[in-house]
């Protein structure tokens, strides 16, 4: 046989993703794919169950239907200020996965260099290649995930087009401060360059932390492209509703790509999720309020446990140091993936191991995320015990 496509050769499939399915495999407690085990808000569910005897549920117009594509439209200018009309600059996608490629998609060609931080989230990696693009790393250093605004000039000095950039920052939890932010628009400014963002965590940050979205800058909002989602915000993370909004221009091109790739997302679920996009700024204070309580619980628990940590600013993710776990003899010289693996079997519970996310090569570190009921999160912590009994 001819052998495949080189290109997709060159990556593998989702660590997270894989993860969730060994997971299920031994019945663990997952906590390495991102999603809450709570249902959404009752008002989506009712809208959902009204939609399917209403319609619609033939396609919608391509880029999203009218209507859903306003009430983003109004949720943008609500969060930054900036208006976006509807009409050319928003597009609907399935999840913000599918966003990120097509922004990436109508932004490169084959040989365009774009700036990714590193620790990213795994998707850039496999955007960056099917879009043809060579990311350049820059790393966010931890403990707090600084970086260096030398190495971003280096970058765009080299040409590279955009720069990627997550905030608040999966798997690291760093929410960009406003003065970080003005750093890269300046270059990004200077060096005529765009900045692709995933802000899907928006509504999770956690005081003092504030979230500042890149295209509210001065000179920014021509030059952005601002990737969300629904999934996150609603608890709707099988909905697969995401959305950008940016400049015409470059819009239009990733309506061209989203047009060959899905055609459109599923039309039901855009007419049910108008609803939410309706919520007054209540819901928005409430869900991040029972995110910070999540966050304190799970930290306080893995802290009773001895298990060090980051303090994350926003996202439900917090990275686990394992070093002193690895330098037990039982351990000795395992990858953090093996260990991962042996967690789901012998503790029960899945974590993503951290090398999927760092250029670097980091071995030290797992990702876990807390979106999980009180009483999931208090058997987490019994079985993480065990876990931590291996050290005494
Ligand atoms: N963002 C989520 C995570 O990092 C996963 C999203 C997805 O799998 N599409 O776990």
């Amino acid at each position: 046989m001819k052998p495949l496509s080189a290109r997709v050769g060159t990556f593998t499939d989702s660590v997270i993703r894989r993860m969730t399915r060994i997971s299920d495999e031994y019945d663990a407690i997952n906590l390495s794919q991102g999603f809450p085990d709570f249902d959404p808000p009752r008002e989506l569910m009712d809208a959902l169950a009204k939609v399917a005897y209403e319609g619609p549920h033939q396609y919608s117009v391509t880029y999203g239907a009218p209507n859903l594509r306003e009430a983003l439209a109004a949720k943008f200018q609500r969060t930054t200020g900036l208006t976006a009309d509807p009409e050319t600059q928003v597009l609907v996608t399935c999840g913000g996965t599918e966003a990120m490629m097509c922004a990436m998609m109508a932004l490169c060609d084959p040989g365009d260099k774009v700036l990714v931080f590193s620790p990213f989230y795994e998707n850039y990696g496999a955007d960056a290649i099917l879009s043809g693009a060579e990311p350049v790393y820059i790393p966010l250093v931890p403990p707090d995930y600084r970086f260096d605004p030398a190495l971003i000039e280096r970058g765009f000095q080299d040409g590279a087009k955009a720069l990627i950039l997550c905030n608040p920052s999966n798997p690291c939890g760093k929410v960009f401060t406003r003065e970080e932010l003005s750093v890269i628009a300046k270059l990004a400014r200077r060096y005529d360059a765009y900045v692709v963002t995933d802000e899907v965590y928006e509504h999770m940050v956690y005081a003092p932390a504030v979230h500042t979205a890149m295209a509210s800058l001065p000179g920014m909002a021509g030059r952005t492209v601002t990737c969300n989602s629904l999934s996150k915000t609603y608890s709707i993370t099988g909905w697969r509703l995401g959305y950008l909004i940016g400049p015409e221009a470059v819009v239009e091109a990733a309506r061209k790509v989203h047009d060959f790739l899905t055609v459109g997302a599923p039309s039901p679920l855009q007419e049910a999720a108008v609803t939410g996009l309706q919520f007054d700024e209540a819901y928005y204070a409430r869900f991040n309020a029972l995110y910070r309580e999540k966050r304190d619980y799970f930290l306080a628990g893995l802290d009773r446990l001895g298990l060090k940590h980051n303090v994350p600013q926003g996202t439900y993710f917090v990275m686990v140091d394992i070093s002193d776990y690895l330098a037990l003899p039982q351990f000795q010289g395992w990858t953090d993936l093996a260990f991962c693996e042996w967690m789901v079997r012998e503790i029960g519970v899945a974590a993503v191991p951290g090398s999927s996310f760092f250029r670097e090569p980091v071995n030290n570190l797992i990702r876990l995320h807390f979106a999980r009921e009180q009483a999931t999160l208090d058997e987490v912590f019994r079985r993480l015990a065990k876990l931590a009994s291996l050290r005494n």
